[in-house]
C-alpha cells in the first residue's frame, strides 16, 4: 500500500512551493488509493511557530486537502509533531552510535572551516574529512578534558549510492560527494538529517515526493535508512521522486521571500482554491498537451509521478489569473455569488453593509462571473450600484470625455430616455444609435456613458449593468457628467 507524507516545517507563512509538494503527494496519495501522512517538522525552536503552525493547517483546509494521519485526525503513528516525538530520536542516535554507524565529533566550528579552506585550496573534496571517525579512548579523554561537547555524527559507508528517481530515472553519488554529517548537535537536538528519515522509516513511507532542493540529502538519507534496517527499524527504503524547481521573475528560483510565492496573497486576492491548484498542478506536470483547465478529481484520476517534467517550471502570474477565471466562470451561480461575499463587506468594501443592495447584487453577479480574473475585483466592479455616486477615476474620465464627447453622451441620453429599460439589449440599441449620429463605432459611443455612469472605462458588460442600476440613476448620472 502506498504511504506517502507532507511534512512541512512550521517557519513563515505558507508559500505556493509548499503547496505544489503537498498536491502531489496527495494526488499521489489519492490516485493509487494510498495513505497521506501529513507531519509537523518542528524541531528546530528557534524558527518554528505556532502562529505558522496554524496557518499550515488552515491553508491545508482552504486548499480542500484532507489527510489519513495527522493533526487533528490523530492515527497509528501519533504524535505527527516532531517536537512531541523527541525521545525516539534521542533513542535512535544512541543505537546508531552504539552500532559504530555514528561517532561523537569533538571538531569546532572553527577547526572545519580551516580544514574546509585548505582543501578548498587544494583542490581537494571540501565536505567533512573524517577526522573524528576513529578516535582513541585517550583522544576521546584528552577532547573531553577540554571541556568539548561533541556533536553526533553520521559515518557514510565507503560506497557508491545509486537510485532512480521517480521523475528523474537513475541518479549516482560517489563517497567523497556525501561526506558523514551532523545527525544531532552538541546540545542534543536532532537535525533534519536525522529525523526526517526516522519518522519517515517509523511511519512507513513508500514514496517520497518532494522538492530537488532536497536531491543532496537523498543519498545520506539513503545510506542511513540501510543502518535502520540493520538495526530493525526501517522495513525498507522508500522511493524517492523530486519534483523540479519553480523559478519567478528574471529566472530564478522562486523563493519563500519572494511576495509573488506567499499563499495569503492569493487567499486574500481571491483566487479558488481549485484555480490556484490547477495552475500549481501545470509546474512540473500536465493532464494532457490540450487542456490546461481541469478539477482535482480529473487530477486525481490521471496522476502518475512518472509524468512530472524534471525541467525546472516558471511561475507565471498572467497565466495563473487566467485558469482562475476559467475556474470562476465554471462555478455554479449560485455558488459564484455566496463566494464574492467577503469582498462585499469590510475590510474590502468601505461601502457596505449600509449601502449593499442584495436584490441588485444578483441581478448583477450573474454579469460578473464573465469578467473577472480574481475574486477581489468584485468590490471595485459593483460599487456604480451601491453608492449614491460613482467614484470618478480621474484618468478614465480624462480618457473617455474628450472633445465631442459631451454631444455623445447627450444624444445616448434622447435615445436611452425612451428604451426599455427592461431590456439590455434596447439600451445597446439606444447607445449605438446614438454613435451612429455622430459617425462613431459601439466602443467608442459608449465609453463615456460607462464612465458617466460607473466612474470607470472598464468594467462589467454595460447594458446589464444600465439595466440593473435601473434608468432613474443611470440618466440622473448622465446629468450629472453633462452639468
Ligand atoms: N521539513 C522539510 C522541509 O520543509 C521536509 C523535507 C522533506 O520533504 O524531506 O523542507
Amino acid at each position: 500500500p502506498v504511504r506517502v507524507r507532507f511534512c512541512p516545517s512550521p517557519t513563515g507563512n505558507p508559500h505556493v512551493g509548499l503547496v505544489r509538494t503537498a498536491l502531489f503527494n496527495w494526488a499521489f496519495a489519492r490516485h493509487h488509493q494510498g495513505t497521506l501522512v501529513f507531519r509537523i517538522e518542528d524541531t528546530d525552536a528557534a524558527r518554528d511557530s505556532e502562529e505558522s503552525y496554524d496557518q499550515l493547517l488552515d491553508a491545508m483546509r482552504w486548499l480542500g486537502f484532507d489527510w489519513d494521519e495527522g493533526p487533528e485526525v490523530g492515527g497509528p503513528h501519533a504524535p505527527y509533531r516532531q517536537s512531541q516525538r523527541m525521545d525516539c530520536y534521542a533513542e535512535v542516535a544512541g543505537k546508531l552510535l552504539d552500532a559504530g554507524h555514528a561517532y561523537h565529533c569533538y571538531c569546532s566550528q572553527e577547526e572545519l572551516d580551516t580544514r574546509r579552506e585548505a582543501a578548498r585550496a587544494a583542490g581537494r573534496p571540501s565536505g567533512y574529512d573524517g577526522h573524528c571517525r576513529d578516535l582513541t579512548p585517550a583522544q576521546v579523554e584528552e577532547y573531553r578534558a577540554q571541556g568539548r561537547t561533541p556533536i553526533v555524527r553520521f559515518r557514510m559507508p565507503d560506497e557508491t549510492i545509486t537510485f532512480t528517481d521517480l521523475v528523474r530515472g537513475e541518479l549516482t553519488f560517489t563517497p567523497e560527494n556525501v561526506p558523514d554529517y551532523g545527525i544531532v548537535r552538541a546540545n542534543g537536538a536532532p537535525l533534519y538529517t536525522l529525523v526526517n528519515p526516522v519518522d519517515d522509516a517509523l511511519m512507513e513511507i513508500t514514496h517520497v515526493l518532494r522538492g530537488e532542493d532536497l536531491l543532496s540529502s537523498t543519498p545520506r538519507q539513503i545510506a542511513l535508512y540501510k543502518a535502520l534496517i540493520e538495526l530493525g527499524i526501517a522495513k525498507g527504503i522508500p522511493d524517492f521522486g523530486h519534483l523540479p524547481y519553480v523559478m519567478g521573475e528574471g529566472n530564478k528560483k522562486l523563493s519563500k521571500r519572494d511576495p509573488q510565492s506567499s499563499l495569503n496573497l492569493y487567499r486574500e486576492r481571491g483566487f479558488l482554491p481549485e484555480g490556484l491548484l490547477n495552475y500549481l498542478s501545470l509546474l512540473g506536470w500536465s493532464l494532457s498537451a490540450d487542456q490546461d483547465i481541469f478539477t482535482t478529481d480529473e487530477m486525481v484520476a490521471a496522476f502518475d509521478i512518472a509524468d512530472v517534467n524534471p525541467n525546472p517550471a516558471r511561475f507565471d502570474l498572467k497565466k495563473c489569473e487566467a485558469i482562475n477565471a476559467d475556474h470562476i466562470r465554471l462555478l455554479d451561480v449560485k455558488d459564484f455569488t455566496e463566494r464574492c461575499r467577503p469582498w462585499l463587506q469590510a475590510p474590502f468594501a468601505p461601502w457596505a453593509p449600509e449601502a449593499f443592495d442584495e436584490t441588485k447584487w444578483q441581478a448583477i453577479a450573474p454579469h460578473a462571473q464573465t469578467r473577472l480574473k480574481v475574486l477581489s475585483e468584485i468590490t471595485d466592479n459593483v460599487d456604480f450600484l451601491f453608492l449614491p455616486e460613482p467614484v470618478l477615476d480621474e484618468a478614465s474620465w480624462a480618457k473617455a470625455m474628450k472633445e465631442g464627447s459631451d454631444a455623445v453622451l447627450r444624444t445616448a441620453r434622447e435615445k436611452l430616455e425612451p428604451a426599455d429599460w427592461a431590456s439590455a439589449e434596447s439600451l445597446k440599441e439606444a447607445v449605438l444609435a446614438a454613435g451612429e449620429a455622430h459617425g462613431l463605432k459601439l466602443g467608442k459611443a459608449q465609453a463615456p456613458v460607462r464612465v458617466a455612469v460607473t466612474g470607470r472605462t472598464v468594467g462589467l458588460p454595460l447594458f446589464e449593468s444600465l439595466e440593473v442600476l435601473g434608468k432613474e440613476r443611470t440618466l440622473a448620472r448622465i446629468d450629472a457628467a453633462l452639468a
